[in-house]
C-alpha cells in the first residue's frame, strides 16, 4: 500500500529525491519500504566509473540487516579472502614500517554489541544493492538520465523543474517534498542559498585506477587491503585493493595547492610507490578535493538534503557514505509519519537538529584522521640501509601504527552518535557514556542507538524495530504498557510491543519500558508508564514544540 492516495490536491509525487548516489538510493528505498511513493531523478545513466567509497560501516550493515540486503552484499564478488591488512612502506618493494593485521571478510566476526560486521563492498557493487532494493519496492520510480535542474516551493509543496540528459526536454514535477542527495555540488543547496562551514580544500588529491594482476609478485608485502606510503618528506599516496585482485586505486595525496599531473608524471610516481618499473594499464584518472564541510542547514521549509550535500569529509575513516546513509534513515521515517498524516508540526526540524551535529563529529573525525596520517616528517633516515636507519624505521613504524589504530577501529564513531539533546527525545536524566570515536559502549539513554542483544539465535533486538515505533517491555506492568500503547494510538503513531524475558537484554536497556523509534533510537524509557503518557507521544512525534 502507497500514500499516493493521501496525496494533497494537485501534487504529482509525495516525495521527490535529486540524486542517485548511494545516499539518495538508500532514501528511496527506505521510503519505499515504509510505503511511501517517490521519484528518484538522476542525472547519469548510474554506471560507477571510479568507485568512490568501498567501505561499508556496521551502522549500514544494520540498517542492510533491516531491508533484507546483507546476503547481497556478503555475495558482492570482492575476495573474502584477502586480508585487510594496511600496510605502511616506503614502497610496496621497500621497507615495511609497519602493519596492522585485519582479518579477512570470511574471518571478521560482528562484535558483542552488533548483529552485523562492516563489509567491503565497492561502490560499483554496493550501489547496485541499493538500486535494486528501491527498483523493488512498490511506490519507488527511478529514473536515469534525467537532471533536476531548478525548483520553487510554496506554503504546500515544491516544483521542480527535471531536463532529460537525452533530447534536454523539460519537465515540470510537483512534490510536496524535495530531498536534495545531489553530492558535494548540490544544486539543491545553491538555490536555497545555504553555505558551509569549514576547510573548503585540505588537499587537492588524484586518484588513479590501474590494472596490474601481478602486483602482489612484485613485491614481498604479501596480499592487503591497503598499502600507505611514506617518504623522506611524509606520508604521500597510498595503493588499495578496489576490486580485490587486479584494480588498484593509487591516490597522490597532495597539497593544499591545486596541481595537474602529465601522464608521464602519473607514470613516475606509480613507479615511486611500488619501487620498481613494471607493466599495467591506467585506466581513469580522477582529481578530486578533501574538504571538511558541513552545511549551515540541512534544509530549508519543504527542501531537505542529505549526504554529501551536506558534508563532504576526508575519506579517511570511511564515514562519508555511512554517514549520509544514516542522515536517510533518519529522514525517512520522519517524511513517512509527515505524510500519513501522525507525524507532526515539528517533527522535520528535527532531522537538522539530529543529524547535524552528528554532520560536525564525523567530519571532524575524519580530519583528525587525516592530519594524524600525513603527521609524520621522517628525513632521510628513513631510507638509510645502516643500522641507524633500521632502528629509525622501526621506531617510526611503532608510532605510526600506533596513531593510526585511532583510524582503523571506529566503531565509536558507526554506532555511538546519538541524539541526545534532539527536541523529539524525552531524556530520562541520565547520561550516556562518554562519545568516543574508538570505543562504544551500548547504552540505552533517550537518543541512543537502541542496544543489540541476541535474543535467540538469529535475532537481536534489532529485528524488532523499523516500520513503526516498537515498545519493548522487560518484566514491565501490563498497565503500564497499556497506558503507553494508548497514548500512542491516540497520536496515531503505529507502535507493536513485544515482552522481553531476557537478563542480559533488560540490565542493557536498564528499565521495563523503552520506547524505540522507527530508525532504532531510543525516544522514551522507564520503569512505569509517564505521568503523562500523552505528552511523552506528542513529543516523540514532533507534535509539541520543545524550545
Ligand atoms: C577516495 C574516496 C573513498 C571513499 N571511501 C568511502 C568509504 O569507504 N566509505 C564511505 O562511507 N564513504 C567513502 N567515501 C565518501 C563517499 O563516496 C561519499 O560520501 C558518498 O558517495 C556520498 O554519497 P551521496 O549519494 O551523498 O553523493 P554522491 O555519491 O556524490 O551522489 C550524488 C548523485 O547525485 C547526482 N546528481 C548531482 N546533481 C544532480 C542533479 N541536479 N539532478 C540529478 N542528479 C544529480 C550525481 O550524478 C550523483 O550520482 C569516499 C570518498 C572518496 C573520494
Amino acid at each position: 500500500m502507497t500514500t499516493k492516495a493521501r496525496m494533497p490536491n494537485g501534487k504529482d509525487i509525495p516525495i521527490l529525491i535529486a540524486g542517485g548516489g548511494p545516499v539518495g538510493l538508500a532514501l528511496a528505498g527506505d521510503l519505499g519500504w515504509r510505503g511511501i511513493e517517490c521519484l528518484l531523478v538522476e542525472q547519469s545513466d548510474g554506471a560507477i566509473l571510479q568507485p568512490r567509497m568501498d567501505l561499508v560501516g556496521i551502522r549500514t550493515m544494520e540498517f542492510c540487516r533491516r531491508w533484507g540486503l546483507v546476503e547481497a552484499v556478503e555475495a558482492a564478488p570482492y575476495p573474502r579472502d584477502l586480508p585487510q591488512d594496511n600496510v605502511y612502506v616506503t614502497s610496496l618493494a621497500g621497507y615495511e614500517l609497519g602493519r596492522e593485521r585485519m582479518p579477512t571478510l570470511a574471518a571478521a566476526t560482528p562484535p558483542p554489541m552488533s548483529p552485523q560486521r562492516r563489509e567491503r563492498c565497492p561502490q560499483n557493487l554496493f550501489d547496485p544493492i541499493l538500486r535494486d532494493f528501491a527498483a523493488a519496492q512498490p511506490g519507488v520510480a527511478l529514473r536515469y538520465g534525467a537532471r533536476l535542474v531548478g525548483f520553487m516551493q510554496d506554503g504546500d509543496g515544491v516544483t521542480a523543474e527535471v531536463e532529460s540528459m537525452t533530447g534536454g526536454a523539460r519537465e515540470r514535477i510537483r512534490a510536496a517534498y524535495l530531498v536534495g542527495c545531489d553530492g558535494g555540488r548540490s544544486l539543491v543547496r545553491e538555490t536555497l542559498g545555504i553555505g558551509m562551514v569549514g576547510t573548503a580544500a585540505l588537499t587537492y588529491t588524484t586518484n588513479v585506477i590501474f590494472r596490474c594482476a601481478g602486483l602482489v609478485g612484485l613485491h614481498d608485502k604479501g596480499r592487503a587491503y591497503r598499502f600507505i606510503i611514506i617518504g623522506p618528506e611524509g606520508t604521500w599516496s597510498t595503493i588499495v585493493a578496489i576490486n580485490g585482485t587486479d584494480q588498484w586505486r593509487f591516490s597522490i595525496i597532495g597539497g593544499s595547492e591545486q596541481r595537474d599531473y602529465t601522464t608521464e608524471e602519473i607514470r613516475a610516481l606509480i613507479h615511486r610507490a611500488v619501487g620498481r618499473d613494471f607493466d599495467y594499464e591506467i585506466l581513469t584518472v580522477m582529481p578530486w578535493v578533501r574538504r571538511e564541510l558541513v552545511a549551515e542547514r540541512y534544509g530549508e521549509g519543504r527542501v531537505l538534503m542529505a549526504g554529501d550535500a551536506v558534508h563532504m569529509l576526508s575519506p579517511t575513516g570511511a564515514f562519508g557514505m555511512n554517514t549520509g546513509i544514516q542522515d536517510a534513515v533518519d529522514l525517512a521515517w520522519k517524511l513517512a509519519a509527515v505524510l500519513q498524516g501522525w507525524g507532526g508540526a515539528h517533527l522535520l526540524a528535527s532531522y537538522d537538529a539530529e543529524r547535524r551535529p552528528v554532520g560536525h563529529r564525523n567530519v571532524r573525525e575524519a580530519a583528525a584522521n587525516f592530519r594524524r596520517m600525513t603527521s609524520p616528517r621522517p628525513g632521510p633516515l628513513l631510507l638509510e640501509p645502516t643500522p641507524q636507519g633500521d632502528a629509525f624505521r622501526e621506531q617510526l613504524g611503532a608510532a605510526f601504527s600506533e596513531i593510526m589504530r585511532h583510524e582503523w577501529y571506529t566503531l565509536g564513531v558507526h554506532l555511538g552518535y546519538r541524539y541526545a539533546d534532539s527536541p523529539i527525545c524525552w531524556s530520562d536524566g541520565t547520561q550516556a557514556p562518554p562519545d568516543a570515536p574508538n570505543a562504544y559502549v551500548q547504552s540505552a539513554a533517550p537518543g541512543s542507538r537502541a542496544p543489540h542483544v541476541w535474543l535467540a539465535p538469529g535475532r537481536s533486538t534489532l529485528d524488532l524495530f523499523g516500520k513503526g515505533f516498537a515498545l519493548l517491555g522487560f518484566g514491565a506492568d501490563p498497565a503500564d504498557v497499556e497506558a503507553v500503547l494508548t497514548a500512542a494510538r491516540a497520536g496515531g503513531v503505529p507502535v507493536s510491543f513485544t515482552a522481553i524475558d531476557h537478563t542480559e537484554a533488560a540490565a542493557l536497556y536498564e528499565c521495563k519500558l523503552a520506547l524505540v523509534r522507527p530508525d532504532g533510537h531510543v525516544a522514551w524509557r522507564g520503569d512505569h508508564a509517564p505521568d503523562d503518557p500523552l505528552a511523552v507521544i506528542d513529543r516523540i512525534r514532533g507534535a509539541a514544540r520543545v524550545s
